[in-house]
């Protein structure tokens, strides 16, 4: 086997062949190396060994580096990338080291790491411990260390002691420690938590029977768990990961968002004492590259993460578990544009293990594959522990007078609820004090100077921004246009909403949440803890505040705008207005206390507002099928978009309209090309910005499409000013 099979970390479709050098006898599959590449050298990955290359042996080049000591990814591993790479048509170099954590997509990546730490001064390691006999914390940190001569890092003291700052410090001021630097090796591992786990509660008859249907399988199948918010969904995974544990396998559990991973993971630790690896994007480059190094080396058990956790090494993965499986955000928009839920099925068909996919509010194409007998379809109709149902109500805002957005019915509604000392939720998908400024004169608006789109007013930073390509401006004070002092907000957002609740309820607490409010690390979950404990009487959020989060105190929850969600351009627009609507009502009357739901609307009677309030998500979803089943679209076809944009106007369009010529020379029958048309936004952040769509009835021949498709496509854009890209289950469209 002298010739290896590598792909290079860059966006170039093929793989390429290296030797290995004299005298070496293998380099593994999965492992990294550095292999010289043009004028340089890259990072690659050995994907596969061969005994000879197709490419004359003259040009063949040599491996320079090996790096690791062994494989990173085992062949199973690469199965699944190679899969995704391969159904997404994404490169494989790109999809490889997109699933890596950045620190091991260097070519310099360290394994270990130097931390502040502890050590007993030479000349004190012969005191008598009898003199701390009177300083019991003291004396506990005083015989860790006796153990670690060499020193010990202070995170390892405090997993073992608790917070122990003070006792260091007096040993410190003692001259019976000084510090030290401890190195860790970067997959050391956190032991689970001392102490007896909380009791569970005991499970109803709906939860058992879920339990009871994964438990039996063997090998894979894929559950769908449908049950209303509030139905326990999460203690059904805590018993199936405990089952899971027990018969020695590890267990992956994906969330959709970063703010969702406190929560659940607080509560996965009170009850499953195992080590864990939490993983999302919003960690530290080393502790990401810790937590997939303890899961892949089978040390954590238990991994929980966002979207790019899917890829994880697991070597003993025996569940998979997907909550919220509706979320948008386990499709990945750039780049490698996977669907971490998708592939996830993927993963447990061919780790031949159960899938769980959960949500209050399935998508549209899992309904449909649970109708189709594909994935099995479990329902908890109740909500758990005697807590009720919210009444969903309507409130017709036609011609009533509006205070920033709230009418009178839940302005009297959130007094009466503030007054009985439970809390108020309101949700506005809106960040920022209004949408627009406009002049009052003549009437300019604060368009953005690169996008198609108005500049957002935030008042606190004093700012116009940009939403959409992050563009920022000074307040102006007069108009630029005709120079009238008299600028005006227009609508409004969180911020401003939020002002005026501080004026019509003085001295209540109020807690914002938005991506403004929680730009500080750590901030979300302050606020979230303290609202569970029932600090705030009023919350007010945009869709950061309608995922997943138990919030007892809520007993009345405003939904401000919903709109905008009835008559969106996106065929998907109805389905996420549905699921958002069902999310954020969920939030309220999760405990004891009941809970109402006041929905603020303009179009009381649209459908699909009557069949939601009236029949549930179910009925909604059964209806919005059959519509789609009528049209033809997702999920009763598959589609694929092309994507192109430039900075000029034409060149974006000149690419899909050759594009398009080429699809249909190409396509078989069946294969409907629409397009190319203009993004609904045309011009963001100064590109211009179409697509062409592909829509087939089955997924086989639009997929080989798109395999003769690319290479067309790739000769056809000499133009190094158009960005191109192929979306595979697109979505959004643009
Ligand atoms: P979901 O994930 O479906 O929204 P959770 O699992 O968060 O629901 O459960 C909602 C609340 O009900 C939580 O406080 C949870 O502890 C409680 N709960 C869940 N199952 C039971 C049960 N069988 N008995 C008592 N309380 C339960
Ligand atoms: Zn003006
Ligand atoms: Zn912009």
């Amino acid at each position: 086997m002298a010739i290896v099979r590598v792909a290079v970390a860059a966006p170039l479709p093929e793989l390429f062949d290296y030797r290995l050098p004299a005298g070496w006898l293998d380099c593994e599959i999965g492992r990294r190396v550095l292999v010289p590449f043009g004028r340089g050298r890259r990072l690659g990955l050995v994907v596969d060994r061969q005994p000879e290359s197709a490419v004359a042996d003259h040009r063949l080049k040599e491996i320079e580096h090996c790096l690791d000591d062994g494989p990173l990814l085992t062949p199973q591993d690469l199965e699944l990338l190679n899969w995704a790479s391969a159904y997404y048509h994404c490169p494989p170099g790109e999809a490889l080291f997109t699933a890596l954590p950045a620190r091991l997509r260097r070519a310099d990546t360290d394994f270990k790491e130097r931390r502040r730490g502890w050590r007993i001064p030479i000349d004190a390691r012969a005191v008598d411990d009898g003199l701390l006999a009177r300083a019991p914390r003291q004396r506990a940190v005083w015989s860790i260390l006796q153990a670690h001569p060499e020193g010990i890092d202070e995170a390892s003291l405090r997993e073992q002691l608790g917070d122990c700052r003070a006792a260091l410090r007096s040993l410190e001021r003692k001259g019976l420690l000084e510090p030290a630097s401890a190195e860790v090796p970067l997959d050391d591992g956190s032991p689970p938590s001392a102490g007896t786990p909380a009791p569970l509660p005991e499970l109803n008859a709906e939860q058992q029977a879920a339990v009871d249907r994964i438990d039996q399988t063997l090998g894979f199948a894929c559950f769908l768990l449908d049950g209303v918010t509030g139905s326990g969904k999460t203690e059904v995974y805590i018993r199936l990961i405990l089952n899971t544990l027990a018969r020695g396998r590890q267990v992956l559990v994906l969330v959709p968002e970063i703010g969702l991973t406190p929560q659940l993971a607080e509560r996965f630790a009170q009850r499953i004492p195992v080590e864990r690896a939490v993983l999302h994007s919003a960690l530290a480059e080393r502790e990401r590259a810790s937590s997939w190094l303890r899961a892949a080396r089978g040390s954590a058990r238990l991994v929980l993460g966002t979207r790019s956790a899917v890829f994880t090494p697991l070597p003993e993965l025996g569940l998979v578990i997907v909550d919220e499986e509706h979320d948008v955000s386990f499709k990945q928009q750039d780049g490698f544009r996977y669907s971490a839920r998708d592939v996830a099925v993927r993963r447990a068909q061919m780790t031949d293990c159960p899938v769980l996919l959960g949500s209050a509010t399935p998508s549209l194409e899992t309904l449909r594959n649970a109708e189709l007998g594909r994935y099995r379809h479990l329902r908890l109709r109740q909500r758990a522990g005697g807590a009720r149902p919210p009444r969903l109500l309507l409130a017709d805002i036609r011609s009533q007078p509006l205070v920033t957005g709230l009418s009178h019915a839940l302005l009297t509604r959130m007094g009466e609820v503030i007054e009985a000392g439970n809390q108020v939720l309101l949700f506005l998908n809106r960040r920022g004090f209004s949408p627009v400024l406009t002049c009052h004169d003549c009437g300019w608006i604060s368009v953005c100077r690169h996008c198609d789109a108005r500049m957002t007013l935030h008042r606190g930073r004093g700012r116009l921004v940009c939403h959409h390509c992050g563009d920022q401006a000074d307040l102006p004070v007069h108009c630029p246009y005709c120079e009238s002092p008299d600028l005006r907000p227009l609508g409004q957002g969180t911020e401003r909403v939020e002002d005026s609740l501080r004026q019509r309820f003085p001295g209540i607490p109020l807690a914002r949440i938005d991506r403004d409010s929680t730009r500080r690390r750590g901030e979300l979950e302050r606020v979230l803890t303290a609202a569970q404990a029932g600090a705030y009487p009023i919350l007010l959020g945009t869709q950061m505040l309608a995922k997943g989060h138990h919030l007892p105190g809520v007993t009345l929850v405003g939904i401000l705008d919903i709109d905008h969600g009835l008559y969106g351009s996106d065929f998907r627009a109805g389905e996420r207005m549905a699921q958002l609507l069902i999310q954020v009502a969920g939030r309220a009357g999760r405990a004891e206390l009941p809970g109402t739901v006041l929905v603020q609307t303009r179009h009381p009677n649209h459908p699909y507002l009557q069949q939601l309030l009236r029949k549930g998500y179910g009925a909604f979803a059964a209806a919005a099928l059959a519509e789609r089943a009528d049209a033809a679209l997702p999920p009763f076809s598959f589609q694929a978009l092309v994507r192109a944009d430039s900075r000029e106007e034409q060149f974006a369009l000149e690419f899909l309209e050759r594009a398009r010529g080429h699809a249909i020379a190409l396509a078989h029958q069946g294969i409907q090309v629409w397009g190319p048309a203009p993004a609904s936004m045309e011009r963001r952040a100064g590109r211009f910005r179409a697509q062409l769509l592909l829509q087939s009835p089955e997924r086989a021949p639009l997929h080989a499409l798109i395999r003769v498709l690319l290479p067309a496509l790739r000769g056809l854009s000499g133009n190094r000013r158009l960005r191109w890209s192929i979306d595979v289950d697109p979505l959004e469209m643009l």
